[in-house]
């Protein structure tokens, strides 16, 4: 183990207008929340090292580590469809990036630590509450087996920070493979800066994209490997019922791992149009329309390199959609095919999709928990008499019945002993995911409190979200009605 941090940092190589160098605020009196300790051995950096109060300073960015060279990166961004030629990092610092102990290039940003030259009005600090809803949602999201930037530490500042009212400042420090963005691209084309998009591409390319190099249009195979992770990361959403809230083009990381939780939330009852976020007066990023936005936010991505790709313009709008034409397929098969695991269908048959679909217009007209809904079916997959849990979900339990009766049938062509197909859906089907208001919880135990007890507890039961776990059964349950969190802010 090392005690310094084994800095290598690639972006800061980059040309200067990728980014601009920033100091990290000097914070007052920097406190210790947590750190990640089995995070900091996977990036091979010491976590003893870390929580000493040098490294408790680092991590609060009131001192560089060794070899650290900050900026702010620059980029642009679609904001609920409005273009924003100059974004960039307003209260994020990248500090370097290390190749962890698998080989794997990760960025370390400290998030919430100062004003950079993209602050704009901003005061570039962040606050305990969003910090913690971070921490929790995104280690949440890699214990449940998606592609998500990771919380490595989190510390309060001992300043304030001004919102509505005086809240307590925080500093999460958020491990990426990169924090390359579809609106990084965007920053370079509304700059007309060719050269720079190639070199950001080749950039991108080798660090998550190397096959794109060997193909005959690096630019267009970068588009379609762009698309097809997002493809798979969408549907994996929809399969846990979880809404990003934020998916602007400055919000979508180009190695495909969710980033920038800022007011998402998972679905408790189930319903397509369902919105947490409070600034998403539209509905835009509501939870069904996640694939469409993400298939726009791809084609923005495409309309950067669409120079690159030709010189003729309509050619290159042509071998642009044809790259991006991957993407349904991609989708669908990832979503369908989780849809079926789901319900326990080991064999892939015309009609799984009506079948799945069908249930879940059941759900929404009966307001039936997502989660448990498909946590409970696990057990009524065991056998025919366990329907007891997952019927009681329904307002009128006999619309679920009907369906049951349906999904039988459908099983009864399979030969996969029951036992066994249980136990596969609930490697897929979690019991415990970062509910609302168990978020909200822990946060205002910590903010009211001090007390961050129900955090770490929190923490411990989404480590393992698909064990029954039933010491921490009412962490499995759904809101009481007075317990519901309808709305989130970032
Ligand atoms: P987000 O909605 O979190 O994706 O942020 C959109 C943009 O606003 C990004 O450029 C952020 O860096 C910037 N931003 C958000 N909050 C702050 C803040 N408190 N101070 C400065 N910039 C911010
Ligand atoms: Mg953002
Ligand atoms: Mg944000």
């Amino acid at each position: 183990m090392n005690a310094q941090i084994p800095f290598d940092n690639s972006y800061a190589r980059l040309p200067a207008d990728f980014y601009a160098q920033v100091a990290p605020a000097i914070v007052d009196a920097p406190q210790l929340i947590k750190v990640n300790r089995a995070l900091a051995a996977e990036l091979g950096v010491d976590a003893d090292m870390l929580e000493t109060p040098e490294g408790v300073d680092m991590l609060a960015g009131k001192r560089l580590p060794e070899g650290a060279e900050p900026i702010a990166m620059a980029y642009a961004g679609h904001q609920f469809g409005h273009f924003v030629p100059q974004l960039g990092d307003g209260r994020a610092i990248l500090l370097g990036e290390v190749v962890d102990t698998a080989g794997r290039r990760r960025d370390l940003q400290l998030k919430g630590a100062g004003r950079t030259p993209f602050s704009r009005g901003g005061d570039g600090r962040a606050a305990l509450g969003p910090v913690m809803r971070e921490y929790i949602v995104s280690e949440a999201m890699a214990a449940l087996g998606v592609p998500t930037t990771r919380a490595l530490a989190a510390v309060t500042t001992g300043e304030s920070v001004f919102r509505e009212t005086p809240l307590p400042g925080a500093v999460l420090t958020r491990v990426a493979s990169s924090h390359i963005r579809v609106g990084t691209f965007q920053y370079f084309a509304a700059r007309g800066d060719e050269a720079a998009l190639r070199e950001l591409s080749a950039h991108a390319i080798a660090r998550h994209y190397p096959e794109a190099a060997e193909a005959e249009d690096p630019y267009l195979a970068l588009i379609a490997a762009v698309a097809g992770r997002q493809a798979e990361l969408v549907a994996r959403w929809l399969n846990l019922g979880f809404i990003h809230g934020v998916m602007n083009t400055d919000n979508m990381a180009i190695s495909g791992e969710t980033i920038d939780y800022g007011p998402c939330a998972f679905l408790d009852a189930y319903h397509p149009g369902t919105v947490f976020s409070a600034i998403d007066r539209q509905g835009r990023y509501a939870y069904a329309n996640q694939p469409s936005i993400a298939l726009w936010n791809l084609t923005r991505l495409a309309e950067t390199l669409l120079p690159l790709i030709d010189t003729d313009e309509e050619a290159a709008i042509a071998k642009a959609r044809d790259a991006l034409s991957g993407f349904s397929d991609r989708f669908n098969a990832a979503y369908v095919g989780g849809l079926q695991a789901k319900l326990g269908l080991g064999e892939a048959r015309e009609g799984d999709l009506e079948l799945a679909q069908d249930l879940l217009e059941r759900m929404a007209a009966n307001t039936a928990d997502y989660t448990l809904t498909f946590r409970r079916l696990c057990d009524a997959a065991e056998s025919g008499d366990t329907d007891a849990g997952v019927r009681a979900l329904f307002d009128d339990p006999a619309v679920y019945d009907e369906w049951a009766t349906r999904w039988r049938a459908r099983l009864s062509e399979e030969t996969r002993p029951a036992g066994e197909r249980a136990a596969a859906m609930r490697r897929v089907n979690p019991a415990f995911i970062p509910r609302n208001h168990r978020v909200e919880a822990a946060i205002v135990a910590a903010v009211e409190r001090q007390d961050y007890a129900p955090f770490e507890e929190l923490l411990v039961v989404l480590a393992n979200p698909y064990d029954d776990q039933p010491e921490h059964a009412g962490y499995a349950e759904a809101p009481r009605a007075e317990e519901r969190v309808t709305q989130t802010f970032c």
